[in-house]
């Protein structure tokens, strides 16, 4: 069942959106050659619980950790560790959820540790530009399959493979609600888009093939033929006219974007 949120409940998840972004802004500052993504986590969670909200993957089937740090090659749900160093080069994905009175915010990007190579730079990039064309498209009487192609489209236009087992997500009181949200799709079908629906959109993208392996803790989903990987999420709400609210982006405008990034 889809849940439609009111106003009222779309502030709400504004403001669980806005400390996520914090918390998220706070551990990217951090990220240099030399730290482990064990610190990172407590990072995360040290600030989220300061804030009054609650860490929303600590616990969630399981997960022993408050952040996803997953490196290169891991797409998804690394397992941050006091064992596990970056590197200089290494492209990082953080991935944070919280609740806040009770509402869900949910949101990731990736970032390199220092310098990365320029292939790895224009993954990162394309990658954060697939979830903008994928969320210009979760407008009111659209359909999920116009997001999914979106994002499809320009990631397989730069040659890069749409990782297929994993998908974005509705979102609100719980974490992950219907629908699933895929990066992958046919414009014009699957389920329609209403206003007060609260989704999270999330690219992962891969440079090479697209199949994944989980790794032996049960959790790092891994590209098969460790080709590095890029995730980029937010949480966002269909509205009544015009383009989506992100939640996960204070401050956020679409004319900045179309301004700004048509160089991909
Ligand atoms: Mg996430
Ligand atoms: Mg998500």
């Amino acid at each position: 069942m889809i849940t439609l949120k009111n106003p009222v409940q779309i502030a709400k998840m504004r403001e669980a959106g806005a400390l996520l972004y914090e918390v998220l802004q706070a551990v990217k500052q951090a990220v240099r050659p030399g730290v482990t993504t064990g610190g990172l986590n407590r990072l995360a969670e040290d600030l989220i619980r300061k804030h009054h909200a609650t860490p929303s993957f600590l616990g969630y089937e399981g997960f022993p950790a408050s952040l996803c740090t997953s490196v290169n090659d891991c797409v998804v749900h690394g397992i941050p560790s006091d064992r596990q160093v970056l590197r200089e080069g290494d492209i990082l994905s953080l991935d944070c959820g919280l609740v806040l009175d009770g509402w869900q915010a949910d949101s990731a990007l990736t970032i390199p540790v220092g310098e990365a190579s320029a292939e790895a730079l224009k993954l990162i990039a394309v990658t954060e530009r697939c979830f903008f064309e994928g969320a210009r498209a979760a407008v009111k009487g659209n359909r999920l399959g116009d997001i999914g192609h979106a994002v499809q489209t320009l990631a397989e236009a730069n040659g890069y493979g749409v990782i297929r087992d994993l998908t974005g997500h509705g979102i609100g009181r719980e974490m992950h609600e219907e629908p699933a949200v895929f990066n992958f799709g046919l414009p014009g079908h699957g389920q329609r888009l209403y206003p007060g629906m609260t989704i999270a959109v999330e690219p992962m993208i891969a440079m090479g093939d697209w199949h994944l392996s989980q790794d032996d803790d049960g959790w790092g989903m891994r590209t098969v033929d460790h080709s590095v990987c890029s995730h980029y999420e937010h949480t966002l709400a269909v509205g009544e006219d015009g383009l989506p609210e992100i939640l996960t982006l204070p401050g956020f405008d679409w004319k900045e974007l179309d301004d700004g990034t048509d160089t991909l």
